[in-house]
C-alpha cells in the first residue's frame, strides 16, 4: 500500500478529495500513482480486490480507480459491494477488455465513467478531474437542499410554537393561513378558519377598529400597531341532542398587520394581495390593567368611586352645568358617632358599619348622581343638574332617614345619624376645591350644631371654620404659656356631711374669652390629637397641685383623675403615672382614675391589664358616665373596678323624688350586687339628693354642693372645714 500523506491528519489534507487506486499489475498502479500523486489528492492504492474491499471498509473515497480485471474479486463484484454497502464513492473503471459488455456492466453499477487501458495522461486527469467537480456540485446541492428542509422546518416550528396568533389574510379578508397557536387560544381549527372572513372572530364592538387593521396595506412604518381587539373564542359543549352548541367568550388581541405585496422587480408596481399580522394575547395583562385602574379610582372597602375619580366626574358635572346654566349640589356627608363604634366595637366592626352605611347611602340616589368615599367616615356626592335647592335639601332628607334604622353588625346593633353638608354650584363656589371646602364647612356647622341633620352653606360659616384652625393653635400655645389649670370638685359624702375626694376638672383661661369648662375644648383636642400633651401636663399638675391639698390637711382626700381614652391606649401610661406618683412621693392610694365604659370594649385584654398594674400599684378606679357607653356588663367583672359614677344624665331624670326611675334603681343594684363603691354625678336638686340617697346611694358630686374651684378656693374650703377625729375623716372608699 502507498499512500501519499497521513490519512489520519486532518486540517487542510482532511478536506482533499481522497482517492482509491485498485490494480494487480504493480507497474500500471505505480505509474497511475505517479500520474496523481502531485495533484491535491489524498491516494491510497491496493492491488487486489480484497486489499480495496479492506479500505473501502476502513474510510470514505471520493473516487475509486477500478481495474476490472483483477485476481482475486473481480471489478464488477467490488462494484455490487460499493452499491450493496452504500459507500458513497465515485468509480471509474479502467480496463483493457475490448468487450462491450465489461464497460456496460461497469456502467450499469453506476461507475462514472470508463476508460480503456491504455488511457492517455490529459484523458485520466480529466476523467477524474470531472469526476470530482460533479461530486462537488451533487454535494453542494445536497447541502443546500438539506440546509432548505432544516431551514423550513425550523421556521415552521418557530411559526407554530409562537407565543402569539400568526396568520395571513387574502385581498378579501379571508384567512389563508394561522398558525397553531390560534387553535390553542381561540380554539378553531386551522381547517374551520381557513378561507374564512376574519370578521369571525372578531367581537361586534370591534368590527370597525378590525376593518382598519385587516385592511392595512401599508408595508412601512406606518402599518398598523398594537391594536387592540376582542377575538371571539371558541368553546365547544358536546350537547345533548349530539349537535355542538358554541358559547363565545372574547379575547383581547393586540394586532400587528402588514401589507404583503408581489415581489415584483419594478417597485411602483407592487400587487396588494393580503395581510399578514401576528395577534397576542393580552387578556391576562389587559384584566390586571383594568383591575389597578378600578383600584386607583375606586375605595376597595365600599367599592364606592374614591376621591380621585370623584374630583374627576364633578369636573364634569361643573363643566356640564356651566354650558347649560345649571345648578348643581356638593355633599359632604359625615357619620356621627362612627369613632365611637369604630373605638370601642374594633375596626372590623367599623368596617362592616361603613359598607352597610355606604350601601344605603347608594341606594337614594338617582342615575347620574355620584357617590363617593372621600376617606374615614367620610362621604361626598355630586348631584347634577339641580332644579333648585329643594331638590337637594329632599335627597338629604332621604339619606338621613336611611341613616336612622339601626345597623346589626353581627349582632351588635347600632345607630347613628349623620352630618351633611352642602354646596350648590354656582353660588357657593364655581371650582371644585371650593364647592368641596364649603359643603365640608357646611358639615362642621351641623356637627357643632347637634349633629344629625343637613345644612346648605353660608358665607357666615367661613368663619367659625376659621375659629376652629384658631382654637387648635390656640390649645398648643396654651400648653406653652401655661393657661391651663386644675379645678377640684369635691365629692361628698351626705350622710356625714364631709368631703370624701374631688375630682379634678380641667380649665382654660383663656385671654380673650375668659375661662373655658373640659366641655368646650377637650372633645376637640380629643379630635385633633392634643390629648397626650394635655394629659401629660395634668399629670403633673395634679401632683403638683396634690401636695397642696395634702399641705392644707387634705391628705385623707381622695383625687379622681379622668384618663382619657387615647392615653391609656398608650403603652407608657402606666409609667408615666407611677414615675409622677414616686417623683413627688404621693400614696396611690390617695389616686383614683375615672374611665369610661367605652375603654373597655376595646381592647380588653389590654385595658385589663392596664388596670390591674393600677390597682396593684394601689390605685383604685372608677367608671366614669356609668349607663351612657357601649357597656357591656360581661366586662364589668373582669375589671378591677372600685366605684361607678352614675352618669349625671339620669341624675338630671329625677325630678320628684317620691318617683320611680328604673335606670338608677338598677345601676344602684348592680353596684351593690359587685360590691363596688357609688357616686351620683351633677346632683343639683335636694330632690336628686334625697331620691339618691333613699335608695342607698350616698357619695354626691354637684352644684348643689359644690362647683368645680380653683386649687386656691379648694384650699380655703379644705381649712374651713372642722376638725374631726383622724377615724371619721376616712373616705368611704377607703374603710373598705
Ligand atoms: P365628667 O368626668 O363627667 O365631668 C363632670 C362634668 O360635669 C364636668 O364638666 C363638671 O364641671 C360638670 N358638672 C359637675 N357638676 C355638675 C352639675 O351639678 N351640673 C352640671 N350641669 N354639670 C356639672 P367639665 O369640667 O366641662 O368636663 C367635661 C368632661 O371633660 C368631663 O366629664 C371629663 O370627661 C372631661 N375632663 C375634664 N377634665 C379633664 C381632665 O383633666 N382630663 C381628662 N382627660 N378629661 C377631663
Ligand atoms: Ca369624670
Ligand atoms: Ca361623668
Amino acid at each position: 500500500m502507498n499512500v501519499n500523506d497521513d490519512l489520519g491528519q486532518g486540517g487542510a489534507a482532511a478536506s482533499l478529495p481522497r482517492l482509491l487506486l485498485v490494480d494487480d499489475e504493480p507497474r500500471l498502479l505505480s505509474s497511475l500513482y505517479e500520474l496523481l500523486r502531485d495533484r491535491d489528492y489524498r491516494l491510497v492504492t491496493a492491488a487486489s480486490g480484497s486489499e480495496a474491499l479492506v479500505h473501502l471498509d476502513a474510510m470514505r473515497f471520493d473516487l475509486v480507480l477500478l481495474d476490472l480485471r483483477l485476481p482475486d474479486i473481480g471489478g464488477h463484484e467490488i462494484m455490487d459491494v460499493i452499491n450493496g454497502r452504500g459507500y458513497d464513492c465515485d468509480v471509474i473503471v479502467m480496463s483493457g477488455e475490448v468487450g462491450i459488455d465489461a464497460a456496460i456492466g461497469a456502467l450499469k453499477r453506476g461507475a462514472y465513467d470508463y476508460l480503456r487501458k491504455p488511457y492517455s495522461r490529459e484523458e485520466l486527469l480529466k476523467t477524474v478531474e470531472n469526476a470530482l467537480q460533479k461530486r462537488r456540485l451533487a454535494g453542494d446541492n445536497q447541502r443546500i437542499a438539506q440546509r432548505l428542509e432544516t431551514s423550513e422546518k425550523m421556521y415552521r416550528y418557530l411559526v407554530d410554537s409562537s407565543p402569539d396568533i400568526i396568520y395571513t389574510l387574502d385581498h378579501e379578508g379571508r384567512f389563508t393561513f394561522v398558525n397553531d397557536r390560534a387553535y390553542q387560544l381561540l380554539g378553531f381549527t386551522r381547517e374551520e378558519l381557513i378561507g374564512r372572513h376574519y370578521s369571525f372572530v372578531v367581537h361586534d364592538e370591534d368590527l370597525d377598529r378590525a376593518r382598519y387593521v385587516f385592511n392595512e396595506r401599508r408595508v412601512d412604518e406606518r402599518a398598523s400597531r398594537n391594536v387592540e381587539l376582542r377575538l371571539k373564542c371558541n368553546t365547544a359543549h358536546g350537547a345533548a341532542n349530539g349537535e355542538r352548541t358554541f358559547t363565545n367568550t372574547l379575547m383581547t388581541i393586540s394586532l400587528n398587520a402588514i401589507g404583503m405585496h408581489v415581489p415584483d422587480g419594478s417597485a411602483k408596481k407592487r400587487e396588494f394581495f393580503g395581510t399578514y399580522g401576528v395577534a397576542r394575547d393580552i387578556t391576562d395583562r389587559k384584566r390586571a390593567e383594568e383591575m389597578i385602574s378600578y383600584q386607583a379610582y375606586h375605595d376597595i372597602l365600599t367599592d364606592l368611586p374614591n376621591r380621585m375619580l370623584f374630583k374627576d366626574r364633578l369636573g364634569l358635572a361643573v363643566i356640564q352645568a356651566k354650558r347649560k346654566l345649571t345648578e348643581l349640589a356638593v355633599m359632604f356627608i359625615d357619620l356621627d358617632r362612627f369613632k365611637l363604634v369604630n373605638d370601642t366595637l374594633g375596626h372590623v366592626k367599623g368596617d362592616e358599619l361603613l359598607q352597610q352605611a355606604a350601601a344605603r347611602l347608594k341606594a337614594c340616589l338617582r342615575r347620574g348622581d355620584t357617590l363617593a368615599r372621600q376617606g374615614g367616615d367620610e362621604f361626598t356626592i355630586v348631584l347634577p343638574e339641580l332644579r333648585d335647592r329643594n331638590d337637594a335639601k329632599a335627597v338629604a332628607e332621604k339619606f338621613l332617614d336611611a341613616l336612622q334604622k339601626p345597623f346589626d353588625l353581627d349582632g351588635h346593633v347600632v345607630h347613628i345619624s349623620a352630618s351633611i353638608g352642602i354646596a350648590v354650584y354656582p353660588g357657593d363656589g364655581e371650582t371644585i376645591d371650593e364647592l368641596l371646602r364649603h359643603a365640608d364647612i357646611a358639615m362642621y356647622q351641623v356637627k357643632a350644631l347637634g349633629k344629625n341633620g343637613h345644612s346648605f352653606y353660608h358665607a357666615s360659616m367661613l368663619d367659625m371654620s376659621h375659629q376652629k384652625i384658631a382654637l387648635e393653635q390656640a390649645l398648643r400655645r396654651a400648653l406653652e404659656n401655661g393657661e391651663l389649670e386644675m379645678y377640684y370638685q369635691p365629692q361628698v359624702d351626705v350622710i356625714t356631711g364631709r368631703i370624701v375626694g374631688a375630682e379634678g376638672l380641667m380649665r382654660w383661661n383663656h385671654p380673650e374669652r375668659g375661662l373655658l369648662s373640659a366641655g368646650e375644648f377637650l372633645p376637640f383636642a380629643e379630635e385633633n390629637g392634643l390629648m397626650l400633651p394635655l394629659s401629660d401636663w395634668m399629670l403633673g399638675a395634679l401632683c403638683r397641685d396634690l401636695l397642696v391639698w395634702n399641705a392644707a390637711g387634705g391628705d385623707t382626700l381622695r383625687l379622681s383623675l379622668n384618663l382619657s381614652p387615647q392615653y391609656l391606649d398608650r403603652g407608657d401610661f402606666f409609667e408615666k403615672m407611677r414615675g409622677a406618683l414616686s417623683r413627688y412621693g404621693i400614696s396611690p392610694a390617695q389616686i383614683e382614675v375615672e374611665i369610661t365604659e367605652n375603654i373597655c370594649i376595646r381592647n380588653p385584654q389590654y385595658a385589663i391589664d392596664q388596670l390591674n398594674k393600677l390597682c396593684q400599684l394601689g390605685v383604685s378606679v372608677a367608671i366614669d358616665d356609668f349607663g351612657t357607653g357601649y357597656s357591656s356588663l360581661a366586662y364589668l367583672h373582669r375589671f378591677p373596678i372600685h366605684t361607678i359614677k352614675i352618669d349625671q344624665s339620669f341624675v338630671k331624670e329625677i325630678h320628684d323624688e317620691g318617683g320611680h326611675y328604673p335606670v338608677i334603681l338598677a345601676i344602684i343594684s348592680i353596684a351593690r350586687g359587685l360590691g363596688l363603691h357609688l357616686v351620683a354625678e351633677g346632683v343639683e336638686t335636694d330632690a336628686q339628693a334625697r331620691y339618691l340617697q333613699a335608695n342607698g346611694c350616698t357619695t354626691m358630686q354637684g352644684y348643689l354642693y359644690y362647683r368645680p374651684v380653683s386649687l386656691a378656693t379648694f384650699v380655703d374650703v379644705l381649712k374651713a372645714r372642722d376638725p374631726l377625729p383622724e377615724q371619721d375623716t376616712l373616705p368611704l372608699a377607703l374603710r373598705a
